[in-house]
């Protein structure tokens, strides 16, 4: 037998698959979608077979390797997905496979030497040879580190052919075991066994009878020390092991991340709104058609009643659910409601698991353990086999797009998997994505309307504020008398406040009031924040980090002044205007932390603070009954983004925010500070008015020809030389231009707004077009064409429906 199977090369992504012979004593383990293990050139490289077959083509086929998986890792259905997904997105298939697993079943390649020539080695060089033979495991890397003082004569021997280099793949996942008792013999042998017993071996009875009173005998396994705890002798156990009636071996353990008591709920009695919106969920499942929904329901309207209730049915139908919720927002607080209502069912994926807890919860998703996974973007691919349901949360959430290869939207994935599936999609959102809404109002997608919260509690009542004419009082604070007051009267209240402060555009940067220049990274085209806590100026993209300069670097006068509001300082103007204020501050630096996010939000829940003052991390999901006042300190930071979207997603934040405040029994209020108190929206936003936000900015995108009228495709390339760099981009552009332009526009090439990261000269092409179908062979075409040309310094992205133009 043959297998095809797809190689991790990453340095040079090929888009087919390589033929390997099976060695006869692995005919049993290799099946499509396991892992293995194949020699490629004079490496060996992981890869993932995707078919089995009689004949190749290929004479003379290398054999496989070795076996890395006893369970396939992708089922049939994600093997095709992995396909349609590189295909869609210009990746490589094993890019795809690989986003579809978890992090923790990567190659780990090392590079291990290999004497090839000893007897010419000892003649030449025998002090290396000597040292080398003493290294147990001879690994490039690691030798390197220990030893540097060989780094030169090693590589004189690489040169000679004396040493060769070669790839070692170390698979990195690995499944905890732990040795645990289980039951070997029928339950009459263990009752046969206790009424022989004498009466000195009681202890050997008592582990009998603990046995005897388990319901399910056969599938018993239970930790030694478990069983100590409940008793029961160690010795007794290690006896009745040796008679042959119980085992002592190993079970796979999985480590579980939300190991904490939750409190059980039941289903709610549904409101009618509630009750409207489930229905044709549950018909739909009943029929296993797909179809798509989008819930459209204002903030508190108790969306998620009916995801917890959709997938009680799913559990009902002994089928499986994927819940996706933006990263940002997948709190302990949002975790805990579907842990509450489906217990042990439930597996959770994010990014703040380590590695181990990752690759754990995804076992458990692939054995079966669990019929629900609450998870951010990634859990889309989650391996269930009978998929009855895929809910997306917060679905205008930008983050549901991967801003890496490949460049997926978890939306696409999951109406194309539900399609496999006949399972339907529900979408929920307070502000729908354009798009989204658009292909409801077209009956693409079904509408599910919320209007209202439940049991009437009104939505906030919101102010905004001029900050123009705050400024022209003369108030040059960041805030405004208004919402000072407002707070201080909270504070006399004993009721809470949420500050919100958008940190994008919102960094403190340096500039010279002589000259005005902004100290920029070295490396990009990027102005360096200023860190307080360490004194530093560091850059968000690559990392760079520089002291304070004390004069301008640009004509060395010392007039060097911060610009830009960021939380501390905010933090530090709080504490100057109400000392009495307990504030708590959310943002990267404070949350740095692995659990510090969940451990701020719990002393603010238990009002060990008065003031929770915050970036985005705060906008989203945060429920907490004594907060009766939202802040948002200055509505415009978004709104000037050079992004098409921008409008949409100040309009959306600020809906996110607004709904933080009364959502209990106390009402709420909200304060927005804008330099554009009339803009859309802003004005949409405070009277809680969707629809018209739609209305108005559907025109805007209409008359400039933006999505969901048009589509684009953003062709983003960078070259260390800027000469090398703009001839490529003219280049594809020249393309694109003689290939598309019939039916497309094409604009650029452009420098974008950051022009150099990381060394590297960027340049980017946009294509606009409504029906293009001549679109992916081109694309295809200008990938293989820079690809293969050998041009390794150049690197290009294409990205279909890209979600910032930035
Ligand atoms: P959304 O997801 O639409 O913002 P939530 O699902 O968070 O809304 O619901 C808001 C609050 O209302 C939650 O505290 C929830 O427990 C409660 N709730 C939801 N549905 C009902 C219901 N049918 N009866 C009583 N309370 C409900
Ligand atoms: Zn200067
Ligand atoms: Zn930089």
């Amino acid at each position: 037998m043959i297998a095809e199977v797809y190689i991790d090369i990453p340095a040079k992504p090929v888009n087919r698959p390589f033929d390997y012979r099976i060695p006869d004593d692995l005919a049993e383990l290799v099946r499509p979608g396991v892992r293995v293990t194949v020699p490629f050139g004079r490496t060996r490289r992981l890869g993932f077979v995707t078919a089995l077959k009689e004949k190749s083509e290929f004479k003379q086929l290398k054999g496989l390797d070795s076996v890395e998986d006893h369970v396939p890792v992708l089922t049939p259905e994600l093997i095709e997905l992995g396909g349609w997904l590189a295909n869609q997105t210009l990746c490589s298939t094993v890019t795809a496979f690989q986003a579809m697993l978890p992090a923790a079943m990567k190659a780990d390649y090392k590079k291990l030497i290999v004497i090839d020539q000893i007897e010419r080695l000892l003649e030449e060089d025998p002090e290396l040879a000597a040292f080398l033979q003493s290294v147990k495991q001879p690994i490039w890397s690691e030798i390197i580190k220990a030893h540097p003082e060989w780094a030169k004569r090693m590589q004189r021997a690489i040169k000679h052919g004396l040493i060769s280099v070669q790839q070692l793949v170390k698979n990195q996942a690995k499944a905890k075991k732990a040795a645990a008792v289980t039951v070997e013999v029928p339950r009459s042998s263990l009752e046969d066994e206790l009424n022989q017993l004498g009466k000195r071996s009681y202890r050997q009875k008592e582990v009998l009878e603990f046995l005897l009173k388990q319901p399910d005998l056969q599938h018993f396994h239970e930790t030694i020390q478990k069983l100590v705890k409940h008793g029961l002798s160690r010795e007794a156990i290690m006896k009745l092991a040796e008679k042959g009636l119980l085992k002592h071996g190993y079970i796979e353990q999985f480590r579980d991340p939300y190991n904490r008591p939750v409190d059980r709920t039941k289903p709610l009695s549904l409101t009618e709104e509630q009750a409207h919106a489930l229905e044709p969920i549950l018909t739909t499942m009943q029929n296993e058609e797909h179809k798509v929904f989008l819930c459209h329901g204002v903030t508190g309207s108790g969306k998620t009643e009916i995801y917890l209730q959709s997938i009680q049915r799913v559990i009902e139908q002994e089928k499986q659910a994927i819940v996706l919720v933006p990263e940002i927002s997948l709190t302990p607080q949002m975790v805990s409601r579907f842990k509450g209502r489906f217990g042990d069912h439930v597996a959770v994926m994010h990014s703040g698991l380590s590695r181990g807890e990752k690759y754990d919860e995804w076992r458990k998703i692939r054995e079966e353990k669990v019929q629900v996974v609450v998870g951010a973007r990634s859990a889309v691919f989650a391996p269930f086999k009978k998929l009855g349901l895929i809910i997306i949360d917060e679905e205008h959430e930008s983050s549901y797009k991967q801003e890496d290869m490949p460049r997926y939207h978890a939306r696409d994935v999951a109406i194309h998997r539900a399609k496999k599936h006949h399972c339907p999609v529900v979408l929920g959102s307070a502000t729908p994505a354009l798009e989204s809404f658009a292909r409801a109002q077209k009956n693409v997608y079904t509408l599910l309307s919320l209007k209202e919260r439940v049991n009437h509690r009104p939505l906030p009542s919101v102010h905004i504020i001029d900050l123009r004419e705050e400024l022209r009082e003369g108030n040059r604070s960041v805030f405004s008398k208004e919402l000072l007051e407002k707070i201080k009267d909270r504070l006399a209240k004993q009721e809470q406040s949420v500050l919100f402060l958008n940190r994008r555009g919102y960094s403190t940067f340096m500039m010279c009031r002589s000259c005005g220049a902004v100290v920029k990274c070295p490396h990009c085209d990027i102005s360096l924040t200023y860190h307080r806590a360490q004194q530093l100026l560091k850059c968000h993209y690559c990392g760079y980090e520089q002291a304070v300069p004390a004069a301008c670097p640009n004509c060395s006068s010392d007039a060097m002044r911060f610009f830009g509001t960021g939380t501390q300082k905010v933090e530090a103007e709080l504490n100057r205007l109400i000392p009495e204020a307990r504030v708590i501050r959310m943002d990267v630096d404070t949350t740095r932390k692995k659990g510090s996010h969940e451990k701020l939000l719990r002393r603010f829940g238990k009002e060990e603070a008065d003031i929770l003052l915050g970036t985005q991390m705060i906008a989203k999901g945060l429920d907490f009954p004594k907060v009766t006042l939202v802040g948002v300190l200055a509505a415009d930071s978004l709104l000037h983004l050079p992004d098409f979207r921008a409008s949409e997603k100040t309009f959306q934040l600020l809906t996110q925010v607004s709904g933080r405040a009364g959502r209990h029994a106390l009402p709420g209020e909200v304060v927005i500070q804008s330099y554009a108190p009339d803009h859309y929206a802003v004005t949409d936003a405070a009277h809680h008015d969707y629809g018209a936000f739609y209305q108005q900015e559907m025109l805007l995108r209409k008359r400039a020809g933006y999505p969901p009228f048009y589509y684009l495709v953003l062709i983003s390339l960078s070259h260390p030389e800027p000469a090398k760099a703009a001839e490529s981009a003219e280049r594809i552009a020249s393309i694109l231009r003689r290939k598309l332009s019939h039916t497309s526009q094409i604009y650029g090439p452009v420098v974008p707004s950051v022009a150099k990261i990381k060394d590297r000269y960027r340049y980017q092409c946009m294509v606009k077009y409504k029906r293009e179908p001549e679109l992916m062979p081109v694309l295809h075409q200008i990938m293989q064409h820079f690809q293969d040309s050998g041009k390794a310094q150049l690197q290009l992205t294409v990205d279909l429906n890209p979600v910032t133009l930035m």
